[in-house]
């Protein structure tokens, strides 16, 4: 009979992995990860995955839409740009909306692809694997010659390998800083900066300066403590991922029980699984973990892993995708990869949302206007059998070119009559100006009347709106 002791002890020595961070001892201190280079099928889409998203965002801040950038994040000015239209304060409740569709964006894209943005998407990733690592590999070598570096007393290779090293490391991360900022103030700005007399600009030299120290620390020394330590969406993943999620996973049931390849002819024969325990796809894990252990907060879906497993299965002639895409439920039972209700009701919201933003985005009003009557004022009797209300109008241009603009009243037989001269918005600011409007008499059927007016810019009506009018009733 089995003693339930010895369970116990085998299960949590099985499992005992939980209890500690792949790049942590036991005493807590920093285990320096020295992943191997990756090579294979996945690793060449990723790596072509990240020239495209690299050339995206270098060129986000220097690509013009009728004169404005992609994306601008000037949070000085509250000022964003978001495919060359300009959003003001005023516009918030598109944001909130991007901000909500967003979120259920990474809820619904977890749920189904695991954390596959990780991996391939993120900036934080793509920089740190793509960029800086790669650097890394050409200047010191792969993992077993860092490795021996790192070890080796220092003399003039050593000397010379890190200083080069980590002056690459601070270059690229100056040009990160001035990228970031070019997000921020604009690329003009960073460059008008760049060419000035440092001592005009201390204040954003020293800004700069500071953003550089930051990524330089965090692509030379904190490198995958981000994914596991800090952001937020990788501490989510137990919450989004369920059993059916798509999620780099090893195939337990054909790899186990593991074993060395040299140790038998016939694996099926003396009962042992496919894995050859070579620890290729530990090797070149870039978070440190043992993808055989299961899905881990750790890991990033970077597929390196599935990379050497498959490499490993075909230099030994076992089939690949020992290591590979699929579902918990998928490796337990065979079963395939399916739409579940949740996820169709979280892309039915998702695509309801889109289609509001776009909505929004796309009919959004080039001018904003309020008109509220002027304070302390009522209504003047005119001699004509007429009566006026005096406004003050504010108007908005979001748009990069001034306007000339007129306004109507749409409702009821009445007239505005702008106290001053034309309108006309300068482009990204704001007119202030008064009018009356005037309404006959006989038009007053209320003390308070709702009016509708409109914007229009030659023909072209720009908006529509309503105030109240408050005037006799006859
Ligand atoms: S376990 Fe595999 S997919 Fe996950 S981070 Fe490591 S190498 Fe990448
Ligand atoms: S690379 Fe494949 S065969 Fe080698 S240890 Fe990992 S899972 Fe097993």
């Amino acid at each position: 009979m089995n003693n339930p002791n010895n369970d116990i002890e085998a299960h949590s020595e099985e499992h005992s992995f939980r209890d500690t961070m792949a790049t942590a001892d036991a005493s807590g201190k920093r285990i320096w990860l020295y992943p191997k280079n990756s090579k294979g099928k996945y690793t060449n889409w990723r790596n072509a995955l990240s020239v495209l998203f690299l050339a995206m965002l270098i060129s986000g801040p220097f690509v013009r839409i009728n004169g404005e950038p992609l994306l601008l994040i000037d949070i000085l000015s509250r000022k964003f740009i978001i495919l060359g239209k300009i959003f003001w304060p005023q516009d918030f409740h598109i944001f909130l909306l991007i901000m909500i569709a967003f979120v259920i964006f990474i809820g619904l894209f977890t749920v189904i692809y695991g954390r596959v943005f990780c991996g391939w998407v993120c900036p934080q990733t793509i920089f740190m694997e793509s960029v800086f690592r790669k650097m890394e590999y050409w200047i010191e070598g792969d993992w077993k010659d860092r490795m021996q570096l790192d070890k080796q007393d220092w003399n003039a290779e050593k000397v010379f390998k890190k200083s080069v090293k980590h002056a690459v490391f601070f270059l690229l991360s100056f040009a990160i800083a001035n990228l970031l900022l070019s997000y921020i103030i604009g690329s003009e700005k960073v460059l008008q900066i760049l060419t000035t007399n440092p001592s005009d600009q201390l204040g954003t030299i020293a800004a700069l300066l500071v953003f550089t120290v930051v990524f330089y620390w965090i692509y030379a020394k904190f490198r995958e403590q981000v994914c596991t330590v800090i952001c937020p969406y990788g501490r989510l993943q137990g919450v989004l991922l369920d059993k059916k999620s798509l999620v780099v996973i090893y195939d337990y049931i054909r790899g186990e029980k593991r074993a060395k390849f040299k140790m038998h002819e016939s694996r099926k024969e003396i009962d042992k699984g496919d894995c050859i325990d070579c620890n290729h796809c530990v090797h070149v894990c870039p978070a440190g973990i043992d993808i055989r252990n299961g899905t881990q907060l750790e890991c990033i879906n970077c597929t390196a892993c599935m990379d050497a497993c498959d490499h490993v299965m075909k230099t030994v002639g076992l089939p690949k995708g020992l290591v590979r895409m699929d579902s918990e439920v998928g490796v337990a039972e065979g079963k395939p990869f399916r739409f579940t209700m949740r996820i169709m009701g979280y892309t039915a919201v998702l695509v309801v949302l889109l289609v509001f933003i776009s909505c929004l985005l796309v009919f959004r009003s080039d001018v904003e206007t309020s008109m509220l009557r002027t304070p302390g004022t009522l209504y003047q009797s005119l001699d004509d059998n007429k009566v006026s209300n005096l406004y003050t109008i504010k108007m908005i241009n979001k748009t990069s070119g001034q306007i000339a603009v007129q306004v109507k009243v749409l409702s009821d037989k009445g007239e505005l009559k702008l106290i001053g001269k034309d309108l006309v918005v300068p482009s990204q600011g704001m007119v202030e100006t008064a009018a009356f409007v005037i309404l006959d008499k006989k038009d007053i059927k209320k003390t308070k009347t709702d009016i509708k007016l409109g914007v229009y810019a030659g023909t072209k009506e720009l908006e529509t709106f309503s105030t109240t009018f408050i005037g006799p009733v006859y």
